[in-house]
């Protein structure tokens, strides 16, 4: 997705690149906060959501109020005091609280500025989050705007008429595929007095709920969803366009109408959807697919249907890397925007139509809790490329053999070694690597021994060094010697697992803000890239957000003797907690929620993450056993005196506290 609609141009690309900040002498001095927020995008990606303090902390601003926030190192600190260390999950309710409120602002405002007579409902889909205090706040906090929640599935109905109880008033949708069992419950909602609708994504399903309907003697309320021609762009793409997995093509629209209209029931017909996609990152394709949606709805009034409520479904995105570009991880418009376009596009179809305004849903659910979750994780050390050498023992050592024992690749690199100069620098670089691949060569072959295949890994990274020192002196590098910096980035070990906690990263690599919570009034003089605690070599991160594109590195700082350094990765509230995995056996991690209270902040919910032996037991294992095992073989090894007393009662004891422990490192 390189440079894909960001704002860098395609001729200022191909310029060579400034250099990031690792060592740069001109960025020397007094190092600020402000110049921390620039180098991780902070003001780009955080909306106004987060900031630094004068401490050098991250802070997250839930109002975008810097004076009521919560400073996260202050609150790892406090956690680590109540026992919960790190990684943990922090979730912030103000800031759910607020996304809700935007979109609410958002939608008023476009209602009046466009004289539209209809609201705006939005139906959250579980989805996204499903977790009980998710939902629930949203329940709570959206229900005052009329806000409802979206089912996709079966449980998920189960778990939303569960959760709607004495709150009838709360519209639901309910998506996905369904069967018998689905629609009846449904109906049977309807029945208790639930404000609840149907989609039709196949035509049996309208089948189907017209014959639970009549058999239950209920009137239900029906939604259609449409296959539109216009498809959403990127990632999602594939869910709206004529060969989509759901909804109705025209022809099937037109029957259902009929078929309804059949049976005395084109009045239940009350809601036409569509779904284009998630993290809609250009604006301009939901406007086409919501005029085509309109059209639809107004063509299908004046036909009879008693459609009052247009879903345009969820794809509202959420700018991952701040471009505010139409890249992947990114949205070229705002929230503002999105809701004066749809409202102005659906108002000027019904006028032109002579139909009037439906009601407004929108299926938001990245947008809306994308922002409230981040993960802290803490660094558990550092691995860097053996860059310095002694390069005059080398070439003693090489000097010292037998003519016909010096290997040429040899000389090669320590002549490109030494006649290294800005002028000549991208040319030593090219004989380098010539030298390097040709020793690897010979070595494989036998021609060379492992000393001097040795001196010549050492020498080419001395070269890469030298060439990085110069670019970074001069504030710029040619462009092909741009991967320099991700080859010689240090590896940054991190206390956590991509496949539990960022699984989007790992599989569809998504983008999501990673940056340290504090020493923020420092400059961070490494390079590094992410490398979480699996085995697995996919465990990592290396991709981070960046304003002109993203980038393979991130600024990081020097560890610190007894000293933890904390990063943070943001944005990741939306799809991660329950796509998840158990990756190597880690588990969920600990979760807290914060809120704003009394002018500070009050940790109001603590969930404890995972232990070995709860983990262990969701594969299948029965600890209880696997701890008589260990002892029987304990015991024998004591009998046969391999091991002493102590030794075994020390080997249990670890084994026991293991099982109750956290799955990540503490
Ligand atoms: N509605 C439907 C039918 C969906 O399939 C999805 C997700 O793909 C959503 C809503 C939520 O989309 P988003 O999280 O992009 O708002």
């Amino acid at each position: 997705m390189a440079g894909v609609g960001k704002r860098v141009s395609a001729e200022s690309a191909a310029m060579s690149k400034p250099l990031p900040t690792r060592n740069n002498p001109a960025l020397h001095g007094r190092w600020t906060v402000d110049e921390s927020a620039q180098v991780y995008g902070l003001n780009d990606w955080g909306k106004g959501y987060f900031g630094v303090n004068a401490a050098g902390n991250l802070q997250v601003q839930p109002t975008r109020d810097p004076a009521r926030a919560i400073d996260l190192r202050e609150l790892v600190d406090g956690l680590r005091e109540r026992d919960i260390g790190t990684p943990v999950l922090v979730r912030f309710p103000d800031l759910t609280r607020q996304r809700l409120q935007d979109l609410y602002d958002a939608f008023a405002t476009a209602i009046e500025d466009n004289e539209y007579a209809g609201r705006y409902r939005c139906v959250y889909p579980i989805k996204v989050n499903q977790q009980r205090f998710v939902c629930e706040e949203i329940r709570d906090l959206g229900g005052r705007f009329g806000f409802g929640l979206e089912a996709g599935s079966k449980p998920e109905l189960l778990a939303v008429l569960g959760m709607t109880v004495g709150h009838n008033e709360l519209p639901i949708v309910c998506n996905g595929f369904k069967d018998r069992e689905y629609i009846a419950a449904v109906v049977l909602a309807t029945k208790l007095g639930r404000n609840i609708i149907p989609v039709v994504e196949r035509f049996r399903d309208l089948e189907l709920i017209v014959e639970e309907a009549e058999r239950l003697g209920v009137r239900p309320q029906i939604g259609l969803r449409i296959k539109p021609a216009a498809r959403g762009a990127g990632k999602w793409s594939a869910s709206a366009g004529i060969r989509s997995k759901f909804g109705l093509s025209a022809s099937y629209v037109l029957r259902a109408l009929a078929f309804l209209q059949e049976r005395g029931m084109a009045d239940c017909l009350e809601m036409l959807h569509f779904h284009i996609g998630s993290q809609l990152s250009d604006i301009r394709r939901l406007k086409s697919a919501i005029t085509e949606l309109a059209y639809f709805y107004a063509e299908l009034s004046r036909r009879g249907a008693g459609l009052n409520t247009i879903d345009i479904g969820g794809g509202l995105g959420v700018d991952y890397d701040g471009s505010q570009t139409s890249c992947e991880s990114s949205m070229n418009y705002t929230v503002a925007e999105y809701a004066s376009d749809v409202v102005y596009r659906i108002k000027s179809a019904c006028d032109d139509a002579g139909v009037p305004h439906p009601t407004i849903f929108s299926e938001s659910g990245r947008a809306i809790v994308a922002y409230s979750t981040a993960l802290i994780f803490d660094v558990l050390g550092t691995a860097e490329i053996e860059a310095i050498a002694d390069v005059a023992s080398i070439r003693a050592a090489l000097e010292a053999r037998p003519e016909d024992d010096q290997p040429q690749p040899i000389h090669d690199l320590l002549l490109a070694h030494d006649s290294l100069t800005d002028r000549t620098m991208v040319e030593a670089f090219h004989d380098a690597v010539q030298a390097r691949d040709e020793a690897m060569s010979l070595f494989t072959l036998g021609y060379i021994d492992l000393e001097m295949r040795a001196a010549a890994e050492t020498l080419f990274w001395c070269v890469c060094r030298n060439v990085l020192e110069r670019g970074r002196k001069r504030r710029e590098l040619p462009e092909e010697l741009e991967d320099l910096i991700e080859a010689m980035a240090d590896i940054y070990y991190c206390n956590f697992s991509v496949f539990q906690s960022m699984p989007d990263s790992w599989a569809i690599k998504q983008l999501f803000p990673i940056m340290p919570i504090h020493r923020l009034g420092e400059q961070p003089t490494r390079l590094g890239t992410l490398a979480d605690i699996t085995c697995d070599s996919d465990g990592k991160v290396a991709s981070f957000v960046d304003r002109r594109d993203d980038k393979h590195v991130l600024e990081l700082h020097e560890l610190r003797e007894d000293e933890s350094y904390y990063l943070g990765a943001f944005l990741i509230g939306a799809y991660q907690e329950i796509l998840g995995d158990l990756h190597n056996l880690f588990g969920d991690t600990h979760v807290v929620h914060v809120g704003l209270e009394n002018g500070g902040w009050v940790i109001r919910e603590v969930l404890r993450g995972d232990t070995v032996k709860e983990v262990l037991g969701y594969v299948g294992y029965n600890t209880d056993e696997l701890v008589r095992a260990l002892r029987q073989d304990v015991e024998r090894a004591v009998s046969t005196k391999t091991l002493a007393v102590g030794e075994g009662r020390s080997l249990l004891g670890s084994y026991l506290s293991g099982m109750a422990g956290y799955t990540y490192l503490q």
